[in-house]
């Protein structure tokens, strides 16, 4: 019979695949001899099980009970007892943590015969009906609505209508705390409750306590499935088929009374790392209430009060001996787990309880903060620190803050707590969609909220940065936003957020959806208006770990730059030489008026004699450019490439430019005007570019080899050392490289004769075009390297084009076809095949062919991965994301010992 529930004393941390991460670290702690209340794990196969048969499988039910009579057994308790009742939690658990994405229900087997019993046994008839009333509030929603697929409007669904009942209450009582409510008043609303759920939901609220495990456990399941999961694990890369875990575990209480507390913690400072206890706590709460952000909790200890919950006691001053407990607590399970944990406690009556522990989420400066700590205290190993970064985070150091100057002479007009860290402003908008929308516009916006709850995930990936006016460090917006590095403050309680009428109001200020306002997420300070941001600053610890990982790492990192200030950013970020140099970026933006004229009447020239005129003028440009960028690389290697302009992109518009043109020319604007319509192409991505303007116009070939050849032949008689490598992109056949190469070996004849210098280079292509792929072996017979541009490569493979994507590709994401964007991150079921055959082929036909990536995805951490796996030599990408791609790099090597890349 195979094994579906594990009782806690049955698994162990190594089982996380089975029983979840939250299961499995149950097990751990139990394991350990914490103070863990028992219960028992139903594994992710009965999940997966579910959502395929639409069934449990058989022995499942007999498994479950014969569990749930050992936990009656070790509790004393029994399950729907009238006089002894035994209380259960039902909590999601992935493989890995998806913070707030899924259900859970707490006080189930409360009903009305089990309610007596329990009040005589607590003599305290609040609590059992505070706890009821926070069973049907959950049940009805997750059970009875989200389960069953009922989607109601925002704002009106059962937990709305229940919740406006107890605000109802409270208002009429004159009550601002839940806290204040009576027995009375909650055995009341308990009764109001369930006549609304009837009537909303058409059925009675379960009163049978079996019905509620089995309807609870089923929701559990089916959340798997909910929105929100499914856009949090297409956001996360989780694939579907993983499934949840369900954790079923008897109930400890947090709510019983002033002895009793519940808590979150953080065995280290999440957002900065430092090496402190760091937590929030409730007393006479249960465990929601503390991540719901609904009052501001209290701190754990003194030393890290903020200016939030300073006036509030701490646990350490409060009970100093279960503090003590705690903090033991604390120190076993990181030098258990060796890294930091997040955990949540609760105290029943004055007795500790451990409820969850797991591997916690941090910003990428305490990801870097406690690697290195942890180095330093023996807690972990050089490899083990390098791993323990996401390259993703690292982004997030490099990220810019708010400039210092800017904000002293600007003035808050709004606190928080500072959740997630860096700097951001944005226009304000008050709704995940319309944070969603306003970005794919181009705007950048802070996505402002009286809270956040997951369905708002989209939204707040989207925005540059979060605002809530609730919540605290462990609110569900805080973790999300930290676990993305984004600038998040939380809790700024003076602000009330009115999202119907879109405004943010904070005192007299007002301001309205489309205002700009600027976060510092490191300080929890609002300001009005765009200040000025800055870089963060170099950061030498940063700098030991980048050594650290350059240790174990083989794959060479070059960078994408065609500019000398991109490539000198790049050299600083540790690029080893520039995998893609663009020729055609000269003419664009700043100063390039002047080579975009001489560019324009080169395309629009009708003759060889005007082309070869063009040619000329522009040639100095060309060169001067190529040299600027091979000094700043001082002796690095540096491929350029030769011109790939979709030419209609450079067709004059405007009156004004095509007269200019005429006049230039010699001829009628309206010549000018015909000349353009001639270069109109229905497909330009797959029109006269790349190699094929050289194949028409060998003289503009020509020109750029003598400009990459002249600028080397000048540094070199400079005294530097100069390996340029030429590159020819969008090419199909082998035939197009060796008519190519016949320019530039005349030009390197040429240049040698001129300048008595010899220069070394290295003749390639790109790999964009399948069918190079497929004659991979061909291709390496008259290319010395090869660089995969995956962008056309995967506009090619695919048939999507990379400028339309947008309008479809949401689509694809939303209904499972594609996990994530192709253009983002390797396709490597498709694209990465045909990167794999051509590196065995070209290596076949050429042992020592060289072989990089320059597409986008080459600053991608999974893509990084791949191209190790792959055998290639290097990877390119743009200079902010080199350091992302060296950290990737490291990782590979350290995760596929077996795999091997040449280095660069
Ligand atoms: C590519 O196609 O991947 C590439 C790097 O070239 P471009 O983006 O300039 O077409
Ligand atoms: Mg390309």
């Amino acid at each position: 019979m195979s094994k579906y529930v594990y009782f806690f004393n049955e698994g162990d941390a190594k089982m996380r695949d089975l029983l979840g991460g939250k299961g499995a670290n149950l097990c751990e702690m139990t394991r350990l001899g914490m103070p863990v209340p028992p219960g028992f794990v139903i594994t992710t196969e009965v999940c997966v099980h579910y959502a395929r048969e639409g069934a449990y499988p058989p022995t499942l039910d007999e498994q479950v009970n014969a569990a749930l009579a050992n936990v009656e057994k070790v509790m004393g308790l029994k399950f729907g007892d009238e006089r002894n009742p035994l209380l259960l939690s039902c909590r999601s658990g992935a493989r890995r943590s998806m913070p707030g994405m899924m259900e859970t229900v707490l006080n189930v087997g409360l009903c009305s015969k089990t309610i007596p019993g329990l009040i005589e046994k607590t003599r305290n008839e609040r609590f059992v009906y505070d706890a009821y009333r926070r069973l049907i509030m959950m049940y009805s929603d997750v059970v009875m609505e989200k389960a069953e697929g009922i989607e109601p409007k925002e704002g009106e669904g059962i937990r709305d209508k229940l919740e406006s009942l107890m605000a109802g209450m409270k208002k009429r009582r004159h009550y601002s705390q839940d806290t204040e409510l009576t027995a009375e008043d909650l055995k009341e609303l308990c009764a109001q409750f369930k006549r609304t759920v009837k009537e909303v939901m058409g059925r009675d609220f379960p009163d049978d306590p079996m019905e509620q495990l089995w309807g609870s456990v089923g929701a559990v399941f089916k959340s798997w499935n909910g929105k929100r999961a499914i856009s949090y694990r297409r956001i996360e890369h989780i694939p579907d088929e993983w499934g949840t875990a369900t954790n079923v575990q008897s109930m400890v209480f947090g709510n019983i009374g002033e002895t009793s507390a519940t808590g979150v913690a953080f065995t280290r400072n999440p957002a900065t790392g430092e090496n402190k206890f760091y937590g929030e706590w409730l007393p006479n709460a249960q465990g929601e209430d503390v991540v719901a952000g609904i009052r501001t909790p209290n701190p754990l200890n003194e030393e890290t009060k903020n200016p939030q919950n300073k006036h509030l006691s701490s646990l350490q001053s409060k009970w100093p001996a279960l503090y003590r407990e705690l903090d033991d607590i604390r120190t076993t399970l990181e030098k258990h787990f060796r890294d930091m944990q997040d955990i949540e406690f609760t105290i029943q009556d004055g007795t500790l309880y451990m409820l969850q522990c797991r591997n916690g989420k941090r910003t990428g400066t305490a990801a870097l903060n406690m690697a290195m700590d942890m180095l330093e205290e023996g807690l972990i190993d050089d490899r083990t620190a390098v791993m323990r970064v996401e390259p993703g985070h690292l982004d997030e150091l490099l990220h810019p803050i708010v400039n210092p100057d800017a904000e002293r002479k600007a003035k808050p007009f709004l606190t928080g707590l500072p959740a997630g860290p860096g700097g951001a402003f944005g226009k304000i908008v008050f709704t995940s969609v319309d944070a969603v929308e306003w970005t794919r516009r181009g705007e950048k916006v802070i996505l402002v909220r009286e809270e956040t709850n997951p369905e708002d995930v989209e939204g707040m990936r989207a925005a540059a940065g979060i605002l809530t006016a609730r919540g605290g460090m462990t609110s569900h917006a805080a973790l999300v936003a930290r676990g993305w590095g984004k600038c998040c403050i939380v809790g700024a309680g003076e602000a009330e957020v009115d999202a119907e009428s879109k405004e943010l109001v904070v005192g007299l200020t007002r301001l309205k959806e489309g205002e700009s306002i600027t976060l510092n997420g490191t300080r929890g300070l609002v300001y009005q208006g765009a200040l000025a941001m800055m870089d963060a600053s170099e950061n030498p610890r940063f700098q030991r770990f980048m050594k650290l990982a350059d240790g174990f790492r083989t794959l060479g990192v070059r960078t994408n730059a065609d500019t000398q200030k991109d490539a000198k950013v790049a050299r600083d970020f540790g690029a080893e030489g520039i995998g893609l140099f663009r020729t055609e970026h000269m003419f664009y933006g700043k100063g390039s008026d002047e080579p975009l004229f001489l560019l324009r009447k080169m395309i629009l020239s009708n003759t060889p004699e005007e082309r070869q005129a063009a040619v000329d003028e522009l040639y100095p440009f060309v060169k001067r450019d190529i040299k600027a960028t091979l000094e700043v690389m001082d002796g690095l290697p540096v491929t350029i490439r030769l011109l790939d302009p979709p030419l209609h992109e450079f067709v004059p518009q405007g009156e004004e430019n095509q007269a200019e043109l005429a006049k230039s020319l010699g001829i009628m604007p309206s010549d000018v005007r015909k000349r353009g319509e001639a270069l109109h192409e229905s497909n330009p991505m797959m029109g006269h570019r790349g190699v094929r303007l050289g194949i028409t116009y060998p003289e503009i070939t020509e020109m750029q080899v003598r400009a990459i050849l002249e600028a080397s032949a000048e540094l070199i008689k400079a005294g530097k050392r100069m390996k340029p490598e030429i590159m020819v992109p969008v090419t199909c056949d082998a035939g197009e490289l060796d008519v190519t190469r016949v320019i530039v070996d005349r030009v390197h004849d040429e240049v040698r004769k001129v300048t008595g210098v010899d220069v070394p280079f290295l003749y390639g292509t790109m790999i964009e075009i399948p069918r190079a792929c497929l004659l991979a072996d061909e291709m390496a017979k008259s290319a010395q390297f090869f660089s995969f541009g995956t962008n056309d490569l995967t506009q090619m493979t695919f048939g999507f084009s990379r400028d339309d994507i947008g309008t479809f590709l949401p689509d694809y994401l939303k209904q499972g076809l594609l996990s994530a964007d192709p253009f983002e991150t390797i396709d490597q079921s498709g694209v990465g095949q045909l990167i794999k055959m051509s590196v065995d082929r070209g290596r076949a036909a050429r042992p020592d062919l060289k072989i990089g990536i320059c597409g986008e995805q080459g600053g991608d951490p999974a893509s990084v991965e791949f191209c190790f796996k792959a055998g290639l030599n290097y990877v390119s990408c743009s200079p902010f994301r080199v350091p992302v791609a060296r950290l990737a790099a490291a990782q590979a090597n350290l995760k596929h010992k077996e795999a091997g890349s040449r280095g660069v």
